[in-house]
């Protein structure tokens, strides 16, 4: 379902980001990008989302070419994916209900839609009681499950997380990976850039590594063993 043939990208500054990069992906994998800060892991998060535009190569996406398709359709595009970030990027004038409600508004979501969808994925984040805080009142944890109720709520078919759990003890950390365990196994497909060793190595999923750009190792069931940093 995802394809990347040859993709390379170097930025406007003359970085290369990722140098023909080839991975498929199917539909319902659970994938972990791993790899040091700087190997390439959010660039190509940004390239399925079409954040930013590759240099030379190919990313299918249920068999569409996106580096082909124009800026009026992106949106579109970026309705099949929910995406989280370590960030949470959450609106803090707003309720909970609120900030989840509000993807729906975007794709314009009827108000009774609204009101029956919002508080089932709540409930999958086990926030439904939280409804009516604003994300300054909540745990980092619990924000984290508003952006993840927030990612999900127009059923996308892939979860895109960059670092989900970079701001988030380790104990908070597991119990938002069980949460994306339980979304993977309703059949959402789920690619999550990260550095947490411990939950790669528990999870045992996929495991993608990449360094300078390039994939050096793809494996089911991997571990994290990212080289560490030399002094
Ligand atoms: P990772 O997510 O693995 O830390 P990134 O994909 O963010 O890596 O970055 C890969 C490389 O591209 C790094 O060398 C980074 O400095 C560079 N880079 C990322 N974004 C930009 C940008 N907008 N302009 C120039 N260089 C960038």
């Amino acid at each position: 379902m995802i394809e990347f043939l040859k993709v390379t990208k170097e930025y406007d500054n003359g970085t290369l980001a990722l140098d023909e990069v080839d991975v498929k992906i199917e539909n319902g994998e659970f994938v972990f990008l791993v790899g040091s800060s700087g190997a390439g892991k959010t660039t190509m998060t940004k390239l399925l989302m079409r954040e930013e535009n590759v240099t030379s190569g190919e990313i299918y996406l249920y068999g569409e070419d996106i580096t082909k398709i124009s800026q009026k359709e992106i949106p579109y595009l970026r309705r099949k994916m929910g995406v989280v970030f370590q960030d949470f990027r959450l609106l803090d004038d707003r309720t909970v209900f609120e900030n989840v409600e509000f993807a729906m508004r975007i794709v314009g979501a009827t108000r009774r839609e609204i009101r029956r969808r919002v508080p089932v994925v709540l409930n999958m984040v086990g926030l439904n009681y939280k409804a009516k805080m604003r994300p300054s009142e909540l745990s980092g944890g619990e924000q984290q499950r508003v952006a993840l109720a927030r990612a999900l709520v127009n059923n996308p078919s892939l979860l895109i997380a960059d670092e989900p759990t970079g701001n988030l003890n380790p104990k908070v950390a597991m119990e938002i990976m069980d949460i994306f365990e339980n979304i993977n196994k309703m059949g959402t497909t789920i690619i999550m850039a990260t550095h947490a060793k411990e939950i790669v190595d528990v999870m045992k999923k996929r495991v993608i590594e990449i360094e300078d750009g390039k994939i050096v190792r793809d494996e089911v069931g991997g571990e994290y063993h990212v080289k560490p940093v030399e002094a």
